[in-house]
């Protein structure tokens, strides 16, 4: 199985509030996106490319240059899919996995891999919740719990026969393409999309305190 990895790293990481492309925010003397590149290519994938913000793209050439770089767009599922129009033909399954998860073990990445060895369409690693899960209205009241039983939070990297990423990003319309993740095209075909399981330091930044956690699990030697 010949396996390439995509980087969508193009987002400008408004909620970390941080002067610099958010792939370019440092977790300990590695930018985020240059730990998710790592992180896919001790997995085996190769090429990875990246999706990169269009004004940072030299930036990250020269951060990451093994990578192949591409111009990043106005959406995630935008960035994947003008990163899966640069895997080259011959590639068997692609995982796709964000810049803002730089602490992502190793073994969930070889679980997602060994699914899609196993013969899986399409796996994708996954937590269960520990809230409580409320459904509320627009005001804020409660209007049901939610069974959090059969409820999983989802994380990258996210593994795909390339045929299965690249038929559903080519059925996708606009409307069904405002999705916040890969899988979910997939599942809109009608596509079986396999669990792993995840882990806690696949976690995203997204805020300043997810940076300092990232930061002192780094520090600590815990990643
Ligand atoms: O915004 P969100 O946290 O969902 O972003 C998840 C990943 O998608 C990040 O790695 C971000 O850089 C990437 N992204 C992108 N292009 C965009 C928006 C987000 O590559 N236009």
């Amino acid at each position: 199985m010949r396996v390439a990895g995509i980087v969508p790293a193009a987002g400008r990481g408004e909620r970390l509030g941080h002067p610099v492309p958010k792939a370019l925010v440092h977790v300990g003397a590695l930018p985020l996106v240059v730990h998710a590149i790592a992180t896919l290519m001790r997995a085996g994938a190769d090429p990875v490319v990246v999706a990169a913000p269009p004004d940072a793209i030299e930036e990250v050439r020269r951060r990451a240059p093994r990578a192949v770089v591409v111009p990043g767009g106005a959406h995630r599922w935008e960035s994947v899919r003008l990163a899966l129009a640069a895997v080259p033909a011959d590639i068997d399954a692609v995982l796709v996995h964000d810049a803002a998860r730089p602490l992502t073990p190793d073994d969930v990445v070889q679980r997602v891999m060994a699914a899609l060895a196993a013969g899986a369409s399409a796996a994708i690693p996954a937590l269960p919740l520990a809230d409580t899960v409320k459904r509320v209205d627009g005001d804020g009241a409660v209007v049901e719990t939610v069974d959090r039983t059969t409820l999983r939070a989802v994380q990258t990297p996210q593994g795909f026969r390339r045929d299965v990423l690249a038929d559903a990003h080519a059925a996708a319309d606009a409307a069904t393409l405002d999705v916040t993740d890969d899988a979910a095209l997939v599942e809109a075909m009608g596509v079986d999309v396999l669990t792993v399981a995840g882990d806690p330091r696949a976690f995203k930044v997204t805020t300043p305190w997810d940076l300092a956690v990232a930061e002192l699990i780094w520090e600590r030697g815990m990643a």
